[in-house]
Formats: structure tokens, sequence, C-alpha cells
């Protein structure tokens, strides 16, 4: 009975940690499924420019800007910052209500 009860805990623990989302700017812990997931990338190295590919996770519409407005900041030009879609959809349904 003991190891059934360690499994379960264990099990637990496991799956939490791998819910467990931060913002990338702030820090703050994602709670919400409304947070916004962002990928960048720029062209500026040629070839190696696949790995300028960055997945951001961003827990409000502040920082979202906030994050978009300091990687614009530091563009060389050929930068992208794609929001994805359906969080989108959700924040142009909030403002237009
Ligand atoms: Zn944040």
């Amino acid at each position: 009975m003991k190891k059934t009860v360690y499994e379960m805990v264990t099990k637990e623990v496991k799956e939490k940690i791998s819910e467990l989302i931060t913002c990338d700017e702030c820090g703050a812990v994602i709670k919400d499924w409304k947070h916004y997931e962002v990928t960048t990338h720029h062209s500026d190295w040629g070839n190696d420019s696949i790995d300028s590919y960055e997945n951001l996770d961003l827990c409000s519409k502040e920082c979202l800007i906030k994050n978009m407005k300091e990687y614009f900041e530091s563009s060389n030009g050929s930068e992208e910052y794609n929001i994805e879609n359906n969080r989108m959809k959700n924040w142009i349904e909030e403002e237009t209500k």
C-alpha cells in the first residue's frame, strides 16, 4: 500500500512540474491557458539563422507589448515576431467587445 501512495505522489509532482510555465518577460508563473505564445527569429546569420528561433511564453498583453518593443528595438531589420493565432483571436475579441 505504501508503494501505491508513493507512486501517486510522484506522478502528481511530475505532472505539476510539466505544467509549470513561467512568463519570459516578468518571470511570473502562468496559470491561465490564455497566455501568449510567441516565436521569434531573424535572418541575420544566413543559414545559421535557424539557431535564432526562440519560443516565448508571455503572461499578459503588457508583457507581450513590452517584449515586442524590446525585440524590435534591437532589430537589424530581418527580425520576425510571430504570435500564436488563437491568443491573438482572444485579444481581438476582448478589445472589440
Ligand atoms: Zn509576464
